[in-house]
C-alpha cells in the first residue's frame, strides 16, 4: 500500500506528522477511510477515534471534533483536542466520565445537559482509545 503524509494538529500543536497507508475517521456523515489518491475533500469530524494505519500496525487517537482535510499530497486532521492512545491519562478520563454522569443524574443540571453529554462522550471516547495502547 502507498504511503502519504498525515498531520494531526490542535491549537496546542502538532500531535502527529508522519507517513501512513490509511486514515480512518468519524465524520458527521459516518466513518471514512482514506487511502493514497483519495479525492480531495473537507469533512467535519465528530467526537471519536482516528485510526492511522502503518505497515507495522494501527495507531489510535482520540479527537473531539474538528475537520478532516484530504488533499492530493496530504491528509490533515485539525482537531480541538487530540491524544495518542499512549498519552491518554486513563484515571483523568474516568474521573471526567464520573463527573459528567453525576451532572446528568442531578435534577438541577438539566440546563447543562448538552455540556454534560458532550463531556461524557469525550471521556468515553478517551477510555475506549486508551484500550488500544500499543
Ligand atoms: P477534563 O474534565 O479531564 O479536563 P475535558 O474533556 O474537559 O476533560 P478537554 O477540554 O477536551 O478536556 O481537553 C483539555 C486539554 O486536556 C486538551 O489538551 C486535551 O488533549 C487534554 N486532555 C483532556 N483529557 C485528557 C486525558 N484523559 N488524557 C490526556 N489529555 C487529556
Amino acid at each position: 500500500m502507498k504511503n502519504f503524509d498525515v498531520s494531526v494538529v490542535t491549537p496546542d500543536g502538532v500531535v502527529v506528522d508522519e507517513q501512513y497507508q490509511m486514515v480512518i475517521a468519524h465524520t458527521k456523515d459516518g466513518e471514512i477511510g482514506v487511502l493514497a489518491g483519495h479525492i480531495p475533500l473537507v469533512a467535519p469530524l465528530v467526537i471519536g477515534e482516528v485510526r492511522l494505519k502503518k505497515e507495522s500496525g494501527m495507531e489510535w487517537l482520540s479527537v473531539s471534533g474538528g475537520f478532516l482535510e484530504v488533499r492530493p499530497d496530504k491528509v490533515t486532521v485539525l482537531a480541538q483536542t487530540a491524544e495518542k492512545a499512549e498519552t491518554i491519562d486513563l484515571a483523568r478520563a474516568q474521573e471526567a466520565k464520573r463527573r459528567a454522569e453525576a451532572m446528568l443524574a442531578a435534577q438541577e443540571a438539566k440546563m447543562d445537559d448538552h455540556r454534560a453529554q458532550t463531556a461524557l462522550h469525550r471521556a468515553m471516547n478517551r477510555i475506549k482509545v486508551a484500550g488500544h495502547r500499543q
